[in-house]
């Protein structure tokens, strides 16, 4: 039986409340760094002076996703300090952040262009110029020096916290295993990348399954619901512990999450809009598991179009406006 179908969602989005309170970061922008480490502002770099790996933890990838922002001011305000290693704290978009505006919290995802598709070195090496490339070029040799890399996100729809783990041939593996580690949250998404560019997760040694270093992108849940702070935090804390770089009791005694029975995803296919009339044909919003192979989820023009396999998972479809071309869905076969 056919659903009626639901028009693409913009409102819906608009309609989430901002729970959360954007952090002032300005106090991180000149933190005093060891001498002989680059001075670069929103980058706050803790020394343990003990031999150990390079952890680094980023916030603020995309400017209205606060949870990142709020889980390194806690880090901060509880004074974290590394056992062993080195530890960053990045605020990366924060040309971005400074536009945050509470009444148009969609406004400042970036100032010119997305900073995640930016990360390949044919980008980063060539003549185009923005705001974000300027960021990511003055970041992206610091990035490159960690050993363990988590970057902070949040979705614009409502949906449950997933740990974006990259491709499988291309480090994705590597993120399972410290997810598993990390034990949140609990949906594990590996991918097959993205078309728009290269995403931080997927550069360099992260990307290289022969290499140690290893990075996952955590999307905490909605952008300004109140749950993304804890997940933000939590996940945060429990990868530090993970990584040895602090005490795991004291990460736990500040976590208010129990661990997750974990299932990791395989993306086999994004589905792209083939027309301006694409339409849903329920709610959905994401990571809903369909039984049955064939069954009719959207209708784009005179296609329908029906999940691929038994089980089958939709991964963050989208439910804002779009153009033809864009990436409404993907679909995910469940490994484990
Ligand atoms: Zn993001």
């Amino acid at each position: 039986m056919m659903n009626r179908p639901i028009q693409p969602a913009q409102h819906l989005q608009s309609q989430v409340p901002v729970e959360l309170q954007a952090p002032d970061i300005r106090p991180y922008r000149r933190v005093s760094a060891a001498a002989g480490t680059p001075a670069i502002d929103y980058l706050v770099r803790l020394e343990s002076g003990k031999p150990g790996p390079h952890v680094l933890i980023q916030a603020l990838t995309h400017g209205n996703e606060l949870c990142g922002a709020i889980a390194l001011d806690f880090l901060l305000q509880e004074d974290v300090r590394p056992l062993q290693g080195v530890l960053s704290l990045v605020f990366a978009n924060v040309e971005a952040y400074h536009r945050w505006d509470p009444e148009n919290p969609h406004g400042n995802r970036f100032c010119d262009e997305d900073y995640n598709r930016l990360w390949g070195d044919d980008v980063l090496k060539g003549p185009r110029d923005s705001i974000e490339l300027r960021r990511a070029r003055e970041l992206v040799n610091y990035i490159d020096s960690a050993d363990y890399l988590l970057d902070l996100h949040s979705m614009s729809a409502p949906c449950e916290a997933l740990m974006v783990c990259g491709v499988r041939e291309h480090g994705g593996l590597k993120a399972v295993a410290m997810t598993q580690g990390i034990g949140l949250p609990r949906w594990l998404m590996m991918d097959t990348g993205h078309p728009a560019g290269l995403r931080m997760i997927e550069r360099g040694r992260f990307g290289d399954p022969r290499a140690k270093a290893v990075a996952a992108l955590l999307e905490a849940g909605q952008h300004w619901e109140r749950k993304s702070e804890a997940v933000a935090r939590d996940a945060s804390l429990r990868f530090l512990a993970y990584t040895g770089l602090i005490d795991r009791d004291w990460a736990l005694s500040r976590c208010s999450l129990a661990p997750e029975q974990q299932r990791v995803i395989q993306v086999t296919e994004a589905v792209i809009a083939k027309t301006k009339s694409f339409q849903w044909l329920a709610d959905y919003q994401g990571l809903e598991v369909i039984e049955h192979a064939g069954t009719a989820i959207a209708q784009d023009g005179d296609a329908c179009l029906r999940t691929p396999y038994d089980d089958c998972v939709l991964v963050m479809p989208t439910r804002a406006r779009f153009t033809v071309g864009n990436t409404m869905l993907r679909f995910g076969r469940i490994e484990s």
